[in-house]
């Protein structure tokens, strides 16, 4: 039972009206992000009526609601897809019936795990890459596992931009508004029937705040919404972009995220045991618990017992490896907007004290980072090596300690499996690894028969999942290009140029400076000659540079300066508008998957666990995850030693780059035996999904946060 249950119930009545009696169960299923990841639910929507489902932007309540009475009677009519629908719709009945798990969290005090983005379904536009996808896929796991949880987050009405390349090469930014009305949410009503609201203190102004709900399997997640007529103008904005430029918009969201989330969880009746705080956005939460501790305790109660009852409610994840990752904010700038939230605590000076690194030193800013860490319980790094990199990090902000000394530790990121699991290969390893493997997935004994698959058939798998990319690419690389003005020849070589038999390799991340896409433009002669040669492979693009990121923004522009050749016409794309659905194909479908930090700035890093799980061999710095992942023989790594000078360390990378591809990739991708197979490909692809299947997935991931980090006996 949790808040809104009443709520969803009614809307699924609403929904059945529009359905013709044998699909009156696909509202319920409509209504959970469960059918996300049931093996054949997306398929399911997909088949009532296909055109309609990528036009509703694959939202399943809009689809029941829009599609034409004709299409819904016809689906009823057909046995087999009546059945279909009440397997899936059966599953998840199920699945919420399962007891909950004995993690150590008991199911009256669920884990309340906050962040500022959840990517949770590319029809819930509330996110913008790794944050929000780490995010979506802690949820849906606690869910698998019967984990007792609540996800907060906020609900931007505008999401994260739409992005546009011209012909140039340079990124232009919109943004859609969402109708959380025509989403398969529900705004939270209490027991008078009226929306529950929590108001939230910023600058001068209560800003009131309501409270939708998503299900996500079996954990709801409750998004705050300010875009009420009783807010003004400016309180409205608060909850309309996610990561908005304006600082102050920043520092209230930060606001209603923290203040509002716990206010929140207060007002619908749940007593977490544990707040979650995933990265600093929502570490203002923790003046609100000690309002609340304060307003309990006994007079002559010491404010240290008070601090230390609400650090023993709190725990927090950092994700962000370099200084500049960790914003932070001048004393006026926070008074201005938070004033009224360190008054919560009773004294200005204490609260700013509480987010510097050094409390005495008042001409330090403040930062959500270093207010979390100082609230938690327990911080953990999201790898190996983030361990120890935030580890020195932060060392200042623990005065006395030696850096190993620091309590951060390091849980390291995995992905859903069944999520990000897709295609011929989803199949081949149902078929081989047994009944129920998903839920064994975090278990090394669980993959062992990946040794006994054939090659021929993991050939046939790849092959398919790369034909079936390339007929993506070149659709959306036509579309793309047409749109935004290139010549005709070039626009139509995206259709016929790309070959489902060629290497494919594929480079699609948020285009942060550190990720270095740049890399593959440094050296174009040598790009050329990959593209060009006598053993051609074709590369795939994708990413969004934030809006302010100018220097990210050239990047692409250096790297579409490249396409004035003729043989990358047809040998090369930048797929526009990257996101979930655009990254679940990617990884699928291609053979390589590269990153390029500079290291040590990537915290984890997911795409390439993703990529792994379809059968893609990674070629990565030895940063983030790989360093841990990389054994030598399941995949090609890059020296990820620190150099001072960043631009020779460019060099040498890219270097490093295009030797690996000319000299190892591109020879053992074509080095075939009689039938056609590259044996010695095959074997890293076994080697690959053997060593990363079952230590990155996020069965693996939340089980830690649930041992290590949650339980408290
Ligand atoms: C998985 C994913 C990411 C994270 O990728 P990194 O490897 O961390 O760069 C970002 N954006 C989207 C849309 C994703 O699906």
């Amino acid at each position: 039972m949790f808040a809104g249950d009443q709520d969803i119930a009614r809307a699924i009545l609403e929904l059945e009206a529009f359905l013709p009696e044998p699909l009156r169960a696909l509202a319920r299923v409509a209504y959970n992000y469960r059918w996300s990841w049931t093996t054949d639910g997306p398929a399911m929507f997909e088949a009532i009526d296909p055109e309609r489902w990528v036009r509703c932007g694959r939202n399943p309540r809009r689809l029941l609601s829009e599609a034409p009475p004709p299409m819904l009677t016809h689906a009823a009519a057909d046995a087999g897809f009546v059945g279909w629908v009440n397997r899936v719709a059966a599953e998840l009945v199920l699945d919420a019936a399962r007891p909950c798990c004995d993690g150590g969290v008991e199911p009256a005090h669920p884990v309340a795990f906050c962040c500022s983005e959840f990517a949770v379904h590319g029809s819930l536009p509330i996110y913008s890459g790794g944050l929000g996808v780490l995010a979506g896929d802690i949820l849906k796991e606690a869910s698998d596992l019967a984990l007792p949880m609540v996800g907060i987050g906020l609900m931007y009405r505008t999401g994260y931009f739409h992005q546009r390349i011209d012909v140039t090469g340079y990124q232009h930014e919109y943004w859609l508004d969402a109708d959380p009305d025509r989403l398969p949410c529900v705004k939270v009503t209490g027991e008078d029937g009226r929306p529950v609201t929590v108001l939230v203190p910023v600058d001068d102004e209560n800003v009131t705040v309501q409270v939708w709900r998503v299900d996500v399997g079996r954990v709801p997640l409750y998004l705050l919404d300010t875009d009420l007529a009783v807010n003004s103008q400016r309180g409205r904005w608060i909850t309309s972009r996610l990561y908005e430029s304006n600082r102050a918009i920043r520092l209230a969201q930060y606001a209603v995220l923290g203040v509002g989330g716990v206010r929140a969880l207060r007002a619908l009746g749940i007593e977490p045991s544990v707040y979650h705080f995933n990265e600093g956005h929502p570490a203002l939460g923790v003046f609100e618990l000690l309002a609340q501790a304060q307003a309990r305790a006994v007079p002559d109660n010491p404010s240290d017992t008070v601090w230390e009852q609400v650090r023993e409610q709190v725990v927090f994840t950092t994700h962000t490896p370099v200084p500049a990752g960790n914003e932070t904010y001048q004393r006026a700038e926070v008074l201005a907007m938070l004033g009224r939230i360190a008054d919560l605590v009773g004294e200005r000076e204490r609260f700013l004290a509480l987010g510097r690194i050094d409390p005495n030193n008042p001409n330090q800013p403040m930062g959500m980072s270093a207010l979390a860490l100082r609230a938690s319980r327990h911080a953990n790094a999201v790898s190996q090596r983030h361990g120890q990199v935030a580890r020195a990090m932060w060392q200042p902000l623990f005065p006395g300690r030696s850096v190993q000394e620091v309590p951060i530790t390091h849980i390291t990121n995995g992905v859903h499996i069944p999520s990000w699991l897709r295609g011929p290969m989803r199949a081949l390893l149902e078929r081989y690894l047994g009944e129920d493997w998903l839920r064994r997935a975090d278990q090394s004994a669980t993959w062992a028969p990946v040794q006994d698959i054939p090659g021929a058939e993991l050939w046939a798998a790849r092959c398919t999942a790369r034909t079936q990319l390339v007929e993506m690419i070149a659709r959306r690389a036509t579309s793309d290009r047409l749109r935004r003005g290139d010549r005709l020849d070039y626009a139509e070589a995206a259709g016929t140029g790309f070959d489902p038999e060629r290497l494919t390799i594929g480079f699609a991340r948020r285009l942060a400076t550190y990720k270095r896409l740049h890399l593959v433009a440094l050296l174009p002669e040598r790009a050329l000659g990959l593209i060009g040669g006598a053993q051609p492979v074709q590369f795939v693009f994708a990413g969004k540079a934030h809006p302010d990121d100018i220097a990210a923004k050239e990047v692409v522009r250096q790297v579409f300066a490249l396409k004035s050749e003729p043989s990358v016409a047809g040998r090369a794309a930048f797929l526009e508008d990257y996101d979930m659905a655009l990254a679940a194909q990617l990884v699928a479908g291609c053979d390589v998957w590269v990153n390029l930090p500079r290291p040590p700035n990537e915290a984890s890093g997911t795409s390439g666990m993703k990529s792994c799980l379809g059968g893609g061999l990674q070629l990565s710095v030895l940063d983030g995850w790989w360093a841990e992942a990389f054994d030598g023989s399941n995949g090609w790594a890059i020296n990820g030693d620190v150099m001072e000078d960043t631009q020779a360390q460019d060099q040498r990378d890219a270097r490093a780059l295009f030797d690996l591809l000319e000299q190892q990739v591109v020879p053992m991708f074509h080095e075939r035996d009689a039938q056609g197979v590259p044996q010695r490909w095959v074997t890293m692809m076994r080697r690959s999904l053997l060593t990363c299947g079952p230590r990155f997935s996020a069965s693996r991931m939340v089980r830690e946060y649930a041992d290590q980090v949650y339980r408290r006996d």
